[in-house]
Formats: C-alpha cells, sequence, structure tokens
C-alpha cells in the first residue's frame, strides 16, 4: 500500500537568475507526521518553505497538497486549504490584548464580517473559543494582557494559538526555536506535540536535539538538494549529512 502524503513536491526548483537556490526537490510529507526540514546554512530551507506557501513562484515542479495541485494556487488560497505558516514572520499585534489577537485570528478563519463589531453575542462567542485556544497554549491567565507585555517564549505560544484559530490540517513552522532558552525550548516542544494530534507538521528547526526529540521523518537539504532522508538516526550517522555540516 503506498503511503498517505498530505504534502508532494515534484520536481521543486527555483533559481534566482542563473542560481540554483532548490534544485529539483521531491518532498513526501505523510499525514500526522511531524517532519523537519534541516539542512546548512544557504541550503534552500527558507525557500522551499516560501515556494510551499507561494511567497514564490517555482520556476519548474509541482506541489500536491491533499491530492490537490496547488502549485498555482496563491498565498490567500493556500491557508484557506488548510496549510497555514506560522513563526519567524510573526502574526502578533503587539498593541492590542492577548485575547484580541486570537480573535482577530478567529474571525479571519470564519470571515470578517462589519457586523461582527456591532454583534456582542458574536463577540461573546469569538472570546470563548479564544479563551480555549489560549487556556490550550498556557496563556489563560494572560488572557487581558497586550501582547507587547508578553515575554519572547510567551509571544510564541501566543502565535501557536493564532495559528490554531486558523484550523490548520498542516502548519509549516518557521525555526520555532529561534532565539529561545531551554525554559522555552520544553515549553514550545510540548505545545507542538500536542497540536500536531491529528495534523501534520512541516518543521524548518537548527536546533537539532529538538529535530531528535520531536520529528519522526527529517528531510536534509544541502545546496538546494535533497541529501538524505529518514528518522533521526539514520540521518544523523549518514557520512554525507555529517560532511555537509562540517563543510558547511
Ligand atoms: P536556508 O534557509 O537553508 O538558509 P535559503 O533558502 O535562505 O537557505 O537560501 C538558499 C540560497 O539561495 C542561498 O545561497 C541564498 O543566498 C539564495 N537566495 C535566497 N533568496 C534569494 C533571492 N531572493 N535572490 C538571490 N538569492 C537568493
Amino acid at each position: 500500500m503506498t503511503e498517505d502524503h498530505i504534502l508532494a513536491t515534484e520536481g521543486l526548483s527555483k533559481s534566482f537568475g542563473g542560481f540554483h537556490a532548490v534544485s529539483d526537490v521531491d518532498l513526501r510529507v505523510r499525514r500526522g507526521a511531524i517532519h523537519a526540514l534541516i539542512g546548512p546554512n544557504g541550503a534552500g530551507k527558507t525557500t522551499c518553505f516560501n515556494l510551499l506557501t507561494k511567497f514564490l513562484t517555482p520556476t519548474t515542479g509541482t506541489i500536491r497538497y491533499n491530492g490537490r495541485d496547488i502549485t498555482k494556487v496563491p498565498t490567500a488560497g493556500i491557508a484557506q486549504l488548510g496549510l497555514v505558516r506560522s513563526f519567524q514572520i510573526s502574526a502578533v499585534f503587539p498593541h492590542m490584548s492577548v485575547l484580541e489577537n486570537v480573535r482577530v485570528a478567529l474571525q479571519r478563519q470564519r470571515g470578517f464580517s462589519f457586523d461582527f463589531w456591532r454583534s456582542e453575542k458574536l463577540l461573546r462567542r469569538y472570546d470563548a473559543q479564544a479563551l480555549e485556544l489560549l487556556d490550550e497554549v498556557g496563556l489563560a491567565g494572560d488572557a487581558g494582557r497586550h501582547a507587547s507585555e508578553l515575554s519572547y517564549g510567551r509571544k510564541r505560544a501566543l502565535e501557536l494559538a493564532t495559528t490554531l484559530a486558523l484550523q490548520p490540517d498542516m502548519m509549516l513552522l518557521d525555526e520555532p526555536m529561534a532565539g529561545m532558552g531551554h525554559e522555552d525550548i520544553d515549553r514550545i516542544t510540548a505545545l507542538i506535540r500536542k497540536a500536531s494530534a491529528g495534523r501534520t507538521i512541516l518543521m524548518v528547526e537548527h536546533n537539532l536535539s529538538v529535530v531528535a526529540d520531536l520529528c519522526d521523518r527529517i528531510t536534509v537539504l544541502a545546496r538546494g538538494r535533497v541529501l538524505a532522508e529518514g528518522d533521526y538516526a539514520t540521518v544523523s550517522s549518514d557520512p554525507r549529512v555529517i560532511e555537509a555540516y562540517i563543510g558547511a
């Protein structure tokens, strides 16, 4: 039986002028997996993410999501199909309260309506849902605070809540642990594991102990190409992977 892949690219390539940033990448992400995309600096990870979310148009190749060719679907349409990107590009509005941040994300998901602001009942319903999401990421006690007052780790937890509000089937996480200390890493690792229930996660992450702990499948990129793929034990003992990291 063939595996069930929620996301599959074929021959995905992107050139900038004559430079091949991503070359002929066949990426297969199994439904329900926590899959990591790793590789030394300049390997093409960010370019890959930008291609998947249509911030960039592929030079050649195709992207299939849930069995559908999404190569020509624009960024906004991708999110509507349940493929949502989070982190790195911050989605937090600093001058809104923590609760309002999640409420706005819920509104976005349901489709904005001007009547919304006049309907107390609707507002209360959204706030109740927002509180549930905040509770899930351990921020219920911070609901009334300004987002700008949150610590870095808590801001990232808020980003996760706003992403979850969009009800994604699959989340693309951009270096979720970037700039974090041990405690925050443990907190976000636990949140990602919890958020992965019933959905698929593809993440770019530099912290390899997090990748080893969290991810069941890993694709290693180097110089725009797939160098190795497998579980952490397999890829981390692959001499080509070791060479790519040492030689980078
Ligand atoms: P990674 O995320 O793995 O560090 P990137 O995808 O950011 O790698 O970059 C891959 C390569 O493509 C790098 O050599 C980078 O300099 C180059 N690159 C990325 N974006 C552009 C661009 N807009 N124009 C030209 N070169 C780019």
